[in-house]
């Protein structure tokens, strides 16, 4: 017998990037497309998930994600990769933006 403490610890449901993304981003329309901005005082975003930073600037920021259509919430390719079935996220092509 295996005693040693093998707990299921990486069930999705249990993840540690996940907070309450679900009020606003479930079965959301996302695009891929380059980081922007539509506040001219801000100069980055953060991932939903990980936190990881999207920015123009700086060697270590994303250059590009995956934003809802409103372009408020970025999603790192990791992340999205990681939450799109449990989400039910569908990808919009970017043309579409209006
Ligand atoms: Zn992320």
């Amino acid at each position: 017998m295996d005693a040693a403490g093998t707990e299921n610890v990486s069930d999705a449901a249990d993840d540690w990037r996940l907070t309450n993304q679900d009020a606003y981003l479930q079965a959301a329309t996302l695009f891929l497309r380059r980081w922007f901005t539509h506040r001219p005082e801000w100069d980055h975003d953060h991932c939903e998930f990980c936190r990881a930073k999207f920015s123009d600037e700086g060697p270590d920021a994303l250059r590009e994600g995956y934003c809802t259509t409103d372009g408020y919430h970025w999603i790192c390719e990791p992340c999205f990769n990681d939450f799109r079935d449990r989400f039910g996220w569908s990808v919009a092509d970017s043309t579409d933006v209006r």
